[in-house]
Parts: C-alpha cells; sequence; structure tokens
C-alpha cells in the first residue's frame, strides 16, 4: 500500500471520530469544493455539507486494501435524486485478495449511483453481486445499468441479485394475492424488458469459457441448490456463464438470521432480517466478515435498508452480546422539513404561510409513519444497543449544514456520547478491528469506465458483426471525391 504523509496523519484511532464527525465542522469551502459550473460555494447551511468538506482526502486506486481491512464506500445517500447524493447505494470490499479485494458486494443500487461507481474506479467484474434490502425504485434503479453494461466491460458471467421474497399481501378490493412482487419475478421481468439491450449488443462477446461454473459458485457461496438464472419468457435460457444471465436468489423476508451468502474462502457471511417498511417484504442484512488468519477476529456491519424502527434491528446490532463495528441506518428528516423543502422553502417558518401546506406535511407525516426512522428514534435505536456500535452512520438522509445540525440535536438528546456520523456520497470509511478511518474521495468528475480486464477466452460473439442487426439499405455510404478517394476519413475522425 502506497502510504502518503497524509494518510499518516489521518491513520487516527477510533477514539477521535467523534471529535472528527461531529467538532470538525468547517464554514464554506475549500478550493477544491467548486461546484461544477467553478464558483465557490456559498456558506448557505442549506447548500453545504461542511461535515464532507473538513474530511481528509483519499484518493480512489492509490490503496491496496491491506488483509485485515474492510474499505465502506458510501455511493448513494438519498431517498431522492440530487448531485451531491443520489439514491441509496453502498459498497463493500474486504481484504486483499490476487485480482483487488478478496470480495466485495454492492448493496442497493439507487437511481444515478453509475457514474459513482465509476468515479471510484470500480469496474464491472467487481459489481457482480448485488443485494436489494426492498424493491423501491430508489434502491433499485441503477441495476439497469449494471445490468446492460456489465458484459460490454469485463462482467462477462452473470449478474447475481439477492432480494426478498414476495409480501403475500392481499389486494382487500379484489381478494388478489400479490404472489409476483417478490426477487424472482422482478428479476425475470427485468430480462425480459432488457432483451432489445442484450441482444442488440450481442456483437460482442458476453462471456468467457473459463467462467467458473454456476454450481461451483453456489457450493462456494453457500447458495440454495437450484440457484439458476431466470429462464427469458421468448427465445433460448441463457447459458450459465452468459454475461446477461440474471440469477435471482430469493430470500424469505420473513425470517430472521436467514444465511443469503456464506463464502469460506473469503470469510464473508451475509443473512437478513426482517425490517419494518410500507409494505411487508422488506429486509436489512448483517454482514460479518471472520478475517482470514485472524485468529477468529471479525469486522460487522448492518446495512438496514428502509425502516421504522424495530426490535429486531437492535436485537442484531447488539449481536448476541459482541456489538457490531458499523450501523449503517436510515433516517429521515422531520416531516415538516421534508414538506417545506419540497414546497420550495429553505424553513418550515416561512413554508406555513403557503396553503399547500397542510396537504404537503401530512403526506411527508403519512411517508415517515409507513415508512421510515425519525431522527429521535434513530438517537434511541442507538442508545438502546448493548454494546454500542462503534460508529453508527445515518444515511438515506438529505446531508447539508442545516439538517445535520438538527439531526445531531435530534440524536445527542438520546444517545450522547458514541461515535455518529452523516453519510453523502463519496465517504469512505476504512475499518479495521483497530481503527475506523472516515475519509472523502477525491474524484474525477469528468471519469470513464474504469480499465476492463481482458480475458483470453472470450466466447464468440452470438452475431458476426456490429451491423449484421442492422436495415443499411438507407445508409449514406462515405462519398468519394474526383480521384476516387473518400471525402472524409472512415476512422471517426
Ligand atoms: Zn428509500
Ligand atoms: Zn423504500
Amino acid at each position: 500500500m502506497k502510504v502518503t504523509r497524509r494518510d499518516m496523519l489521518f491513520r487516527i484511532p477510533a477514539l477521535a471520530l467523534g471529535g472528527l464527525t461531529l467538532g470538525g465542522m468547517i464554514a464554506g469551502c475549500r478550493d477544491d469544493e467548486k461546484t461544477t459550473a467553478g464558483a465557490p460555494q456559498a456558506a448557505d447551511p442549506t447548500k453545504t455539507n461542511s461535515l464532507m468538506s473538513s474530511l481528509p482526502l483519499y484518493y480512489p486506486g492509490t490503496e491496496a486494501l491491506q488483509s485485515n481491512e474492510m474499505r465502506i464506500s458510501f455511493l448513494g445517500t438519498s431517498p431522492i435524486p440530487r448531485l451531491a447524493q443520489e439514491c441509496e447505494s453502498v459498497f463493500i470490499e474486504v481484504g486483499k485478495g490476487t485480482d483487488g479485494p478478496l470480495d466485495q458486494f454492492i448493496f442497493d443500487v439507487g437511481s444515478g449511483v453509475v457514474a459513482k461507481y465509476n468515479a471510484m474506479g470500480i469496474p464491472f467484474r467487481k459489481m457482480n453481486k448485488v443485494f436489494i434490502t426492498h424493491l423501491h425504485g430508489d434502491h433499485t434503479s441503477d441495476l439497469t445499468h449494471i445490468y446492460c453494461f456489465g458484459p460490454s466491460g469485463d462482467r462477462k458471467s452473470p449478474l447475481f441479485v439477492w432480494g426478498p421474497s414476495a409480501s403475500g399481501l392481499t389486494d382487500p378490493s379484489s381478494g388478489y394475492v400479490y404472489n409476483d412482487d417478490g426477487l424472482n419475478v422482478f428479476c425475470k421481468t427485468f430480462r425480459d424488458m432488457m432483451r432489445w439491450h442484450s441482444e442488440s449488443f450481442s456483437f460482442g462477446a458476453t462471456s468467457y469459457a473459463s467462467c467458473p461454473t454456476l454450481a461451483k459458485t453456489i457450493t462456494d457461496w453457500g447458495l440454495p441448490a437450484g440457484t439458476a438464472p431466470v429462464t427469458p419468457t421468448i427465445g433460448p435460457p441463457d447459458g450459465t456463464t452468459e454475461g446477461y444471465a440474471v440469477v435471482p436468489i430469493e430470500l424469505n423476508w420473513s425470517t430472521i438470521g436467514g444465511v443469503a451468502y456464506n463464502n469460506p474462502a473469503t470469510g464473508v457471511k451475509i443473512t437478513h432480517f426482517p425490517v419494518i417498511h410500507c409494505r411487508k417484504g422488506s429486509i436489512g442484512y448483517k454482514l460479518e466478515w471472520t478475517i482470514p488468519g485472524g485468529g477468529g477476529k471479525r469486522i460487522t456491519v448492518i446495512f438496514s435498508g428502509d425502516t421504522k424502527p424495530c426490535y429486531e434491528m437492535i436485537n442484531q446490532a447488539n449481536n448476541g452480546g459482541s456489538g457490531i463495528d458499523v450501523f449503517i441506518h436510515e433516517m429521515v428528516v422531520p416531516a415538516e422539513v421534508w414538506a417545506a423543502k419540497n414546497l420550495g422553502y429553505a424553513d418550515v417558518n416561512s413554508a406555513k404561510s403557503d396553503p399547500r401546506w397542510t396537504a404537503a406535511l401530512n403526506y411527508a407525516t403519512a411517508v415517515q409513519n409507513s415508512s421510515h426512522t425519525s431522527q429521535g428514534a434513530f438517537g434511541y435505536l442507538l442508545s438502546q444497543m448493548t454494546p454500542s456500535p462503534r460508529l453508527a452512520v445515518a444515511t438515506h438522509f438529505q446531508a447539508t449544514d442545516d439538517t445535520i445540525a438538527s439531526a445531531t440535536t435530534s440524536v445527542r438528546n438520546h444517545y450522547p456520547v458514541g461515535d455518529l456520523t452523516f453519510a453523502a456520497d463519496f465517504m469512505v470509511l476504512n475499518v479495521t478491528t483497530n481503527n475506523i478511518v472516515l475519509r472523502r474521495a477525491a474524484v474525477n468528475e469528468w471519469a470513464w469506465y474504469p480499465q476492463n480486464k481482458v480475458y483470453p477466452d472470450n466466447n464468440a460473439p452470438k452475431y458476426a458483426s456490429p451491423t449484421a442487426q442492422l436495415d443499411l439499405t438507407d445508409e449514406i455510404p462515405t462519398p468519394k471525391d474526383v480521384f476516387g478517394n473518400d471525402t472524409y476519413r472512415t476512422d471517426g475522425y
């Protein structure tokens, strides 16, 4: 690992994090915090995040993980798409392998997050395992891009998607039982929906011959027997080494502690448990990493997905009395704030004179009551955990100086001392059993895809050429000049 002086300075003990996360708020912004338009951000608390600005920088691609180290990258942290915070996604990498980290996982894939993954230099081959907490659009939208363009890049093997089973709910008016709202149907429909895309790109290799067989993957990852790609409604079944194959691993949402993934080779075990969100069929995940060669030492992370406060969350975080390392939990702004912001007001008091106020507040309150954890409830949850998590991270939260100040007060009323922070996109945690280092990724807003891994044994493309699927009768051929030469270059310039 390349250790810079900066890294040495900021590899601080976890004990110092409280001060860093809550005491380190600095007004204004730094030179590297320019907006896209190039103008410095004004010191407006509704438009700044001094917590993020105060974090030391992490330069993606310059540090290999150590064999005992986990990296958690927050690449989508909001329930609504915004440039600074796209919808929910967390990327977790562990250990040191022969091709980068030993193992890696995506938790939720909200809209807009693939741009963040690109900026972090995360290639498609590392984005093949997606754990979805529930099937809301702000947690699933960018599955489309990961699926469609993975085989154009270097994921020339199936896409594995974990998620909850059908709600089992009945429509009270028709009596219709919703057995079609679980992950299996979602994935099958998704595969069919993307048929035009998958066929259109099949002039390139979309699988490679030495891809581990699906059966080996099932064994190695502790997946249920019979795990297989969904079968498209039309056309031949996808092969088990095919990049356009979608392999759902549907998890019974009501099971507490069900095993979603268990890989002894990397030490990662992921379990799931029910949470309470909007409609039956939402789950949270717990990732336990037993560090290979680490004498049984573990690093444990919970990702709540979306949920109201629930007892099982506390039980999972207590973890049989041993506690967890990083607790990532959703939290929402107060309903009044949500309503005011959606009406275009920076503060609640001026919004109250708007005739639309009551309807906006009622709707925001209904959303919170059906689905989410308030600031105070998040603090209360933390206060009930024994022992406390080493670091609590609130996410799914529009994090600016004004909302962070309010949330800090609410959370600290119940949870006065434990280490706490508020996620925004590009916040990066390096976690070992001794330290948690909190930084902000320095990224290139103009990044292309990361470098692809080239496989020497790609299978033959389905179609012979890029033009095999076209009707070219109306194509304009390159015109010739009087000497018979092309009038413009045919190499694209
Ligand atoms: Zn959400
Ligand atoms: Zn949701």
